[in-house]
């Protein structure tokens, strides 16, 4: 068997077409754009080419957008300060603040200062708290992302036994959650799991956000699965050059899964089409 790609760009550019007409009609109704700012500290090659991105998405959307950066260096009292002042203006509805900030920043006391009404990232305690609740406010986007692909194939979970490698609070365990609300039995594996092999083997939905490239190959798969890579990260290969690529050996897990996302081309576009849906909800659930 070769599986079926996913093609998350094509799945993306539709759901986006549909939310630029209803960015047309929020203008319509009231007379002004849903606001994105982007928050950018340092200077991460790849944080660059997300939030830029981010900002042509927005562009297409009808969505107004900003980026702020500030340099590596800038104190968390001033980075908080930043977030204090987008918190309250009132044409921003939604804040993202790109990751990973540097080092020296507490990037969980940041993240806890933003407007939650406003965290489109779905990163803020409250926000957590409401997904684990299961009354979800915001949801993270890469996750909402990766629900979508599995449901574009597989509809219905229910009774499904998935299983997720990899359990940060940006992807893997809102991940789990979202597939535990849909009825699927679900593993949640992580770098102390000890047969990462045997847990990943017996899944019908396999969930991979590791960002260890081509960790996992075909004799990990069950025959048929669905496996969502969201692992992405830049390799140089053999001749110098560099490629980006994910946590499933593509060429070699092709031959056995029944559907499999690309890097990229796969979990990306969804990550930045769900930031887009989440600022326009932020924008039509705002009094301003
Ligand atoms: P992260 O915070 O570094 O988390 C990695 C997770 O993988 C951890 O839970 C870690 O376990 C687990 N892990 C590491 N090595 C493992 C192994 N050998 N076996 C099993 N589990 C292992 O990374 P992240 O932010 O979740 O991102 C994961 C990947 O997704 C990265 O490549 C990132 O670039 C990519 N990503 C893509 C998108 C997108 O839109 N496509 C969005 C976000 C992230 P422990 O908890 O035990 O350490």
């Amino acid at each position: 068997m070769v599986a079926t790609l996913i093609d998350g760009q094509a799945i993306a550019t539709q759901i986006r077409q549909d939310i630029a007409s209803k960015v047309m009609n929020f203008k319509k109704v009231r007379g002004y754009a849903p606001g994105l700012a982007v928050l950018l500290v340092g200077d991460n090659a790849a944080s660059h080419v997300y939030v830029n991105n981010k900002r042509k998405a927005c562009e297409q959307a009808g969505i107004k957008s900003e980026v702020h950066t500030l340099s590596g260096d800038t104190p968390e009292k001033e980075i908080i300060a930043k977030i204090e002042s987008l918190n309250a203006d009132e044409q921003i509805h939604g804040i993202l603040i790109q990751l990973p900030l540097p080092e020296f920043v507490d990037a969980a006391r940041v993240i806890s200062h933003l407007d939650p009404h406003k965290d489109v990232d779905g990163l803020h305690p409250q926000n957590l708290g409401l997904l684990f609740a299961g009354r979800p406010n915001f949801i993270p986007c890469t996750p909402l992302g990766c629900l979508h692909l599995i449901q574009s194939v597989l509809p219905s979970l229910e009774g499904k036994r998935a299983v997720v490698a990899g359990r940060s609070l940006l992807v893997g365990r809102p991940v789990a959650l979202l597939l535990n609300f849909k009825n699927a039995t679900v593993v949640q594996a992580h770098s102390r799991t000890v047969n990462l092999k045997e847990e990943c083997r017996w899944a019908d939905v396999l969930v991979l956000a590791m960002g260890k490239p081509s960790l996992i190959t075909a004799n990990y798969v069950k025959p048929g699965a669905v496996v969502i890579d969201v692992g992405i990260t830049r390799v140089t290969n053999p001749d110098g050059t560099t490629s980006l690529q994910g946590d499933a050996a593509f060429e070699d897990v092709r031959q056995v899964a029944g559907f499999l996302t690309p890097v990229p081309g796969g979990v990306g576009p969804m990550t930045v089409t769900y930031l887009l849906l989440n600022t326009l909800s932020a924008a039509e659930k705002s009094r301003y």
